[in-house]
């Protein structure tokens, strides 16, 4: 029987010890012993599948990837210390010197680093699309191309790509697509029914959903994850099993912590519309939304983020963040905690102007990760900070 998300989130679980205990245990060990000579060689001969060390598995990751693996409908995963090193160990272990890339332009900032100061180095190149130039990206595809990536919802403008289209476009040239779907989560939004080859997430943000731990994972085809595989097995970017633990039990509340997380949204997303200090909106699951009618054919609900721009600029986005009194000003997202950011005065200020305006940052642009408190405290903090 093939159990529903919430089922399998909660009871697909580690095999009991003989202690018979109910939640899965903490496995804090990092190697595991043999019976005897010949156990110890099947099993490094992989004729025998067990835990060996933990950098290869361990119980706690294994129950998180098994986790990933049925919720985003995979074949196959391998858990990572953070987000960044499940991006950089895919591309790492996928890819040849002298091969290229194609990527959305509006994606996390250190995987923009990572594709144009990191992969420079090994004569990997990568050219961009807009979010609004998705037409043109099949005139970037060359013979060395091997990869299509995307983010979806993109961050922080909450632009949404057609993952259907963009999958059709990788299957027509054999290219290896590359969701991160850390924004929807595997609740809202399953890439590879859509085509996606393999999924990444930072499981640091919702999929913790409580600022606590780090952590990343890859998911999809059993072919590649086993060239991914291969490669973190000797490289190194392990995910601890404390923190596998931890992100496993959260696991069990992803779609009730997700399902409020986007009702909440939704009505920040509402109340902003009708405020007079804010030119406009974006939210996937308001019909003003230029990608609206996309991003209902492939999320089950909105998500946690909704962007705004506020009247005044620079300046107006700087003092709205002064005035919140409740919400975090932090860089993190997906938190129980409401968490506001204006991107072109922080995470974002570096850029030029022009360079900004690409990935959708205007001056008075401010992201709200909208969090667990009542939403009634909520709008009434951000309605405070917006003054009238
Ligand atoms: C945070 C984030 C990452 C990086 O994850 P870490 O766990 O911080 O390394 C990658 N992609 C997206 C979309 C993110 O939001």
């Amino acid at each position: 029987m093939k159990e529903n998300f919430e089922t399998q989130a909660i009871r697909n679980q580690t095999e009991r010890s003989q202690f018979s205990e109910h939640s899965t245990p903490l496995y804090l060990t990092s190697s595991f012993v043999f019976e005897d000579a010949e156990e110890m060689r099947a099993s490094f001969a992989e004729e025998k599948e067990r835990n060996l060390y933990s950098r290869f598995t361990n119980p706690n990751t294994s129950e998180f990837v098994n986790k990933i693996v049925a919720m985003e409908g995979a074949e196959a995963g391998y858990a990572f210390a953070t987000g960044m090193s499940a991006i950089f160990s895919t591309f790492a272990a996928l890819l040849d010197a002298g091969d290229h890339i194609v990527s959305c332009r509006s994606v996390f900032g250190s995987t923009h680093s990572m594709f144009h100061k990191y992969l420079p180095k090994w004569n990997i190149d990568t050219s961009y699309f807009k979010v609004n130039e998705v037409h043109l990206l099949e005139s970037l595809i060359q013979e060395n191309t091997k990869i299509l990536y995307i983010e979806t919802p993109t961050n922080p403008g909450v632009d949404i790509l057609d993952l259907e289209l963009i999958g059709n476009i990788a299957k027509k040239h054999q290219l290896i697509f590359i969701v991160d779907n850390c924004f929807a989560t595997p609740y809202i939004q399953q890439p590879i029914k859509f085509g996606a080859d393999l999924v990444i997430h930072s499981a640091t943000k919702l999929i913790d959903g409580q600022g606590r731990v780090l952590g990343g994972i890859t998911v999809g085809n059993k072919d590649l994850m086993r060239e991914i595989y291969l490669f973190s097995r000797n490289t190194g970017p392990a995910m601890s099993p404390f923190n596998a633990w931890v992100l496993s039990k959260s696991l069990e509340t992803l779609a009730v912590r997700v399902d409020r997380h986007c009702e909440n949204a939704l009505k920040v997303a509402q109340f902003l519309e009708e405020h007079e200090n804010v030119t406009y909106v974006k939210y996937p699951f308001l019909p003003t939304h230029p990608q609206y009618e996309v991003a209902k054919r492939q999320m089950k609900l909105g998500g946690s983020i909704v962007a705004f721009e506020i009247k005044g600029g620079i300046a107006a986005g700087r003092s709205f963040l002064d005035n919140i009194k409740m919400c975090s000003l932090s860089a993190n997202l997906g938190d129980t905690r409401t968490i506001v950011t204006h991107p072109s005065s922080t995470t974002h200020g570096r850029l030029s102007e022009e360079d900004r305006l690409e990935v959708g940052i205007t001056d008075g642009l401010v992201r709200i990760s909208v969090g667990l408190e009542n939403v009634v405290d909520i709008i009434a903090d951000i309605q405070q900070a917006l003054g009238v």
